[in-house]
């Protein structure tokens, strides 16, 4: 997340994060590893559509860019859930929006692991923020910045910066301005260098487009949120 009205940030303070952003070009930014099984690549993934009409060109953009990659294609499908609640579906990652409340989060990646292995994702875009015209950042680049990271998460992908400024790349927290600031709005080659790191290797199962017969399999899920208000919370979340 970002954090915008820190005015109080010192030059010097400013140019050593600038300095610290910009050396490691070689960075790794995969989410601790996690990944969705699969035997071969490009592996497909589906992305359920449960947006409404403002996020549709939004998600078909967000899903185009990330079918640049060399190791997955993204496919849009009909939607699996009701967006307001946005429960998984195994073996894909559900997409969502809805005014999800004045949560802090202007959208929330979840995967849903086995191990390591990715079996399901949810997407949720918070149109509390976007469907208010009092939000600072209400602007349709924001907008596609949001969708591009949320669905970059359920891949596998970190965050490449937490600064606030723009690498340009969606996986960084720089706030859009207005809807002409369109830097940050699509992956970068460092974000698909990192996904064919990611999966370099084969795996002798897939989680890809399984129906889970439980899913309960998976013993833990992972959040990470993206900050409406500026600060970073990545949550954990232990299911019994
Ligand atoms: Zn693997
Ligand atoms: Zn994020």
């Amino acid at each position: 997340m970002r954090r915008f009205g820190t005015s109080l940030v010192t030059v010097a303070a400013a140019l050593a994060l600038v300095a610290a952003v910009a050396a490691p070009a070689s960075a790794d930014h995969s989410w601790n590893g996690y990944h969705w099984a699969r035997t071969s690549n490009p592996f497909t993934l589906k992305l359920g559509d449960n947006v409404s009409g403002r996020w549709d060109a939004m998600l078909v953009t967000a899903s185009n860019d990330w079918t640049q990659s060399s190791v997955l294609n993204t496919t849009i499908v009909a939607g699996g859930a009701k967006p307001k609640v946005c429960r998984p579906t195994a073996g894909r990652v559900e997409v969502c929006s809805a005014s999800y409340g004045n949560t802090g989060w202007l959208g929330v990646a979840q995967i849903w692991l086995s191990g390591s292995h990715i079996t399901q994702g949810t997407v949720k875009n918070n149109d509390y923020y976007f469907g208010s015209s009092s939000y600072q950042y209400n602007n349709t680049a924001e907008m596609q910045h949001v969708i591009c990271q949320e669905i970059g998460h359920t891949f596998g992908l970190g965050h490449q910066d937490e600064s606030g400024i723009s690498l340009n790349t969606c996986m960084d927290y720089y706030h859009n301005t207005s809807a002409s600031d369109t830097v940050s709005t699509h992956p970068d080659q460092h974000d698909y260098d990192e996904l064919a790191t990611i999966y370099a290797h084969n795996d002798t199962t897939t989680t890809v487009g399984q129906s889970a017969s439980s899913p309960g399999n998976s013993s833990q899920t992972v959040s990470a949120s993206r900050g409406s208000n500026g600060s970073t919370v990545i949550t954990y979340i232990f299911w019994a």
